[in-house]
């Protein structure tokens, strides 16, 4: 249960178990059988299978009930593989050259403040930089349960949970930290219902607020939901972003990245931490 402070100030969700706590049955029913079916699909299947790829696993929280899970995991793919930044990353997809061997890059979507108090200090411990989009229009904010916009712009269905987001300060002690922020639009907004000059207001715009709050350039873009062609468009969005001076585009589409690939086509997983082996299994060996 999100909980309440004597004063009626809603207190921000801190556990994966309060985010979750008032999702419909099924919903849990649902995940069920998919855990049952990936354990079954993951039965042989290895991420060091394949090789001469990046994959760039991505998360959105790490609530504080998530944070031993979240280090195990990163623990795990260090078996597998090296960590590399986004810079890194696409230098090497932009460089056209070989990719020896097996990397990740892991990115956030949406700046929670559990970026900061719960992912932060695990990646940077393990010398992991990782990449974290923000959405610039909400830095500082905090969502309150009964809030629309909560479920409207962050299809947070049926959740009445309380969101804070990063604060600017928390930005600059993340990008001290060696941590990149990139840019998850102006508004969490769906770019396939703009306009191509509303759309490229949203990239330009969260990019200089980013670069002048931050102090560093914001060379990276992931647009919000992810999917190509239904949440944004890969061609018209792509070339909006090179134009607007970012090196990426980050989507939601699963799978690894080998020699060649298109830096604003990069392919992503969505992790949540609290997952199991059998599902890293699964999704980090998808071609
Ligand atoms: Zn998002």
């Amino acid at each position: 249960m999100s909980g309440a402070s004597a004063g009626g100030t809603p207190r921000p969700t801190a556990t994966y178990a309060e985010f979750t706590a008032l999702d419909p049955w099924h919903a849990s029913l649902r995940a069920l059988a998919r855990d049952v079916a990936l354990r079954a699909l993951a039965v042989g299947r290895r991420i060091d299978d394949t090789s001469d790829w990046i994959r760039f696993p991505y998360y959105h929280h790490v609530f504080d009930d998530e944070r031993t899970a979240f280090a195990r995991q990163l623990d795990y793919l260090a078996g597998f593989g090296e960590f590399i930044s986004i810079d890194d990353a696409v230098a090497l997809l932009e460089s056209g050259g070989a990719i020896d061997g097996r990397y990740f890059c892991i990115s956030f979507d949406d700046g929670l403040k559990s970026c900061l108090t719960g992912a932060l200090p695990i990646l940077a411990e393990r010398g992991i930089a990782a990449a974290f989009y923000v959405v610039t229009a909400m830095i500082g904010a905090t969502l309150a349960p009964d809030d629309a916009a909560a479920r409207r712009d962050f299809g947070f269905r049926g959740r009445r949970t309380s969101l804070e987001f990063l604060t600017w300060d928390d930005c600059r002690t993340m990008a001290r930290k060696g941590m990149i922020i990139g840019s998850h639009c102006r508004a969490h907004v769906r770019l396939a219902d703009l306009g191509a000059g509303t759309a490229m207001a949203e990239l330009s715009e969260s990019k200089a607020a980013i670069e002048r709050e931050v102090g560093a350039e914001c060379g990276h873009f992931c647009p919000p939901y992810g999917i190509p062609e239904k949440d944004f468009f890969l061609e018209r969005d792509g070339a909006l972003a090179r134009e607007t001076g970012y090196r990426s585009l980050a989507t939601g589409w699963r799978g690894a990245m080998r020699q060649g690939d298109d830096p604003f086509r990069l392919r992503r997983d969505h992790l949540i931490a609290g997952w199991g082996k059998h599902q890293l299994r699964y999704f980090l060996s998808l071609p």
